[in-house]
């Protein structure tokens, strides 16, 4: 054995820090929507996802993906998803945290800010794997629209809002908690989901209501082994949406057959499956005919989810870039003290921040059911949060991998998730609804009456702070007045967003965050790629707040 050289100028691997504790931007989010809010439990959540044991937990259940078992080896169908057991220790953890149904328990709805507790808890597990939170999402968002059937509301209420997880495939009451998915692409069709063409005949009723035997088919099912779906299908009076649990409530197996499972550019520990329905059992949930608006209700929760994810994915792939950049050297200095590579970094940082103070805003809405003003936030933030923190997701994490060279290309490197993180990106901005469909839906939302009134009641605090924002708030509301069609919804969705992120930099972030947000985003210095920020920018200010220690 003799060495051949020696190894130098290689980082230490990010790990066993506190994801909440140096975020200041999640902090300054949470200040100023939920004043007073008790953070010790993310503080603890913070420091138990930035271990050793949870990284590899994250690490393992991607390398070793979900695989279908359709049949026993008795030639019996099974219909199981069998996952390595750090999956499982990650569902754990996050049904643990209160992540999925805990936000709808009465006890959490009487602190007032159950769903800003639970949002700045999804962001920071989603910086440590995004793809198991899938199930945990949907298990989140489904309430408000499985609460119109309040038979079957009251039964599962008890496990769906729990912080116990049980994987195994029983009768929902004999387990101490479950998750639900929702199904609603067929293979004609997903933004148009009227094109649906599963149908679902009358069975009778029972205790759960009207009952329905479904035959057809979803193109996509994420995460088909939770223990019930909501889903679109066809009755006599048109497309409902309609609960159907895969154990039926005399303990059979219902008639959900898993086709086969996707083999997806990322999100590899989620299992996303294409499944057959066979004579299904369904039960009516919301009016018959009414399924679409019935199924948004958790339509809309998921998409905070893809927003809040993808502001986690930000920040941690911003986290991972500035303790690279500190400890790698270059040309004779720090990556981080290079000129241009700081300008990298902070405009990344202003991103990230501008993200987390979007997503917060939009999260913040759902504690307030019974203010109108915060219904009409829900409906303006909720497209423009998932429109544009999901399309910027894709370009961020593609610089942050490159401020680590070629060790962010490579699998390990990147403390093995950058790679992981820019593989994920497009999903959040593509599933839930893609980008065309919510730029169309903010343009519907601005349109009416109280959601203009909402936009302009949100950038009102920072008018005066900075000519850009002055000017793009004056002019939003003309260019909505005059938009003929939506061939420019997108640009519309884009400075609506840049404009609403501005306005909550001004009170929640230092000057330096707000000033080089707006002089590059909204006031045009700033080019097509980041690191082109003016060379005014107070770089030393912004880089000091990232820093994720
Ligand atoms: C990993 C993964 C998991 C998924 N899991 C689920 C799940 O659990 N349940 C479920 O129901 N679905 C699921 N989906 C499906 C997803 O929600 C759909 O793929 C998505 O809604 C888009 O539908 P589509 O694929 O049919 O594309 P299309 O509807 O064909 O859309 C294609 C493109 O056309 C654009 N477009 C559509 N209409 C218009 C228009 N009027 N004007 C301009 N542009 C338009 C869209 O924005 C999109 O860019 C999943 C998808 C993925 C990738």
């Amino acid at each position: 054995m003799h060495a051949t050289h020696e190894v130098f100028n290689q980082p230490e691997p990010l790990v066993n820090y506190n994801l909440f504790a140096g975020n200041q931007a999640l902090q300054a989010a949470l200040a100023f929507n939920a004043p007073g809010l008790d953070t010790a439990s993310l503080q603890a959540l913070g420091a138990q996802l930035g271990t050793a044991e949870m990284q590899t937990h994250a690490r393992l259940a991607n390398v070793h993906t979900p695989e279908l078992r359709s049949h026993s080896r008795f030639g019996h169908r099974i219909d199981q998803v069998e996952f390595h057991p750090s999956y499982h220790a990650l569902m754990a953890a996050a049904v643990g945290a209160g992540l999925h149904g805990t936000p709808f328990s009465v006890d959490q709805q009487a602190s007032g800010h159950a769903h800003m507790l639970r949002a700045a808890g999804f962001m920071l597990f989603t910086e440590l794997e995004p793809s198991m939170l899938c199930p945990i999402s949907m298990t989140y968002a489904v309430t408000p629209a499985l609460r119109s059937n309040a038979a079957i509301y009251a039964d599962w209420a008890p496990q769906l809002t729990s912080r116990a997880y049980d994987p195994a495939l029983k009768l929902w009451r004999d387990k101490p908690g479950v998750t639900m998915g929702m199904g609603m692409t067929e293979k004609q069709g997903g933004s148009d989901v009227r094109a649906n063409t599963t149908q679902a005949v009358p069975d009778g009723s029972d205790a759960w209501g009207p009952r329905f035997k479904v035959t057809g088919h979803k193109w996509f099912l994420s995460a088909p082994m939770c223990d019930a779906f909501l889903i679109l299908a066809q009755t006599p009076s048109g497309l409902s949406c309609l609960f159907l649990p895969r154990v039926l409530p005399d303990g059979a197996r219902n008639g959900l057959h898993v086709q086969r499972l996707k083999d997806k550019l990322g999100n590899k520990a989620n299992a996303s499956s294409e499944v057959e329905f066979v004579g299904a059992t369904a039960w009516l949930v919301g009016e018959e005919g009414r399924g679409v608006p019935q199924i948004l209700a958790m339509g809309t929760m998921t998409r905070l989810d893809c927003a809040l994810g993808t502001a986690g994915l930000m920040r941690q792939s911003l986290s991972i870039a500035l303790h690279h950049t500190a400890q790698r050297q270059a040309f004779g200095k720090r990556l981080m003290d290079q000129p241009l590579m700081r300008n990298v970094l902070a405009d990344l940082a202003l991103e990230s921040e501008a993200a987390t103070a979007l997503a917060m805003r939009l999260a913040r809405s759902f504690d307030h059911p019974a203010d109108a003003h915060e219904q009409a936030i829900s409906r303006l933030l909720t497209p423009i949060a998932k429109f544009w923190i999901c399309k910027r997701g894709s370009y961020f994490s593609q610089e942050a991998m490159e401020c680590l060279g070629g060790n962010g290309y490579v699998e390990e490197g990147g403390e093995g998730i950058m790679a992981r993180i820019y593989r994920e990106m497009p999903v959040n901005s593509i599933w839930e609804g893609a980008g065309n469909i919510m730029a169309i839906d903010l343009l519907r939302a601005l349109r009416k009456a109280d959601a203009a009134a909402a936009l302009a009641h949100e950038l009102a605090p920072a008018i005066g702070m900075h000519p850009a924002l002055d000017r793009m708030a004056a002019e939003l509301p003309i260019r909505v007045e005059q938009m003929a069609n939506e061939v420019e919804a997108r640009r519309l969705a884009q400075d609506v967003a840049l404009a609403v992120q501005a306005a909550l930099l001004a009170q929640t972030a230092p000057a330096a965050v707000f000033s080089a947000f707006c002089d590059s985003r909204l006031g045009g210095q700033w080019g097509l790629s980041f690191g082109t920020l003016g060379a005014g920018t107070d770089f030393d200010a912004i880089l000091a707040r990232a820093l994720p220690q």
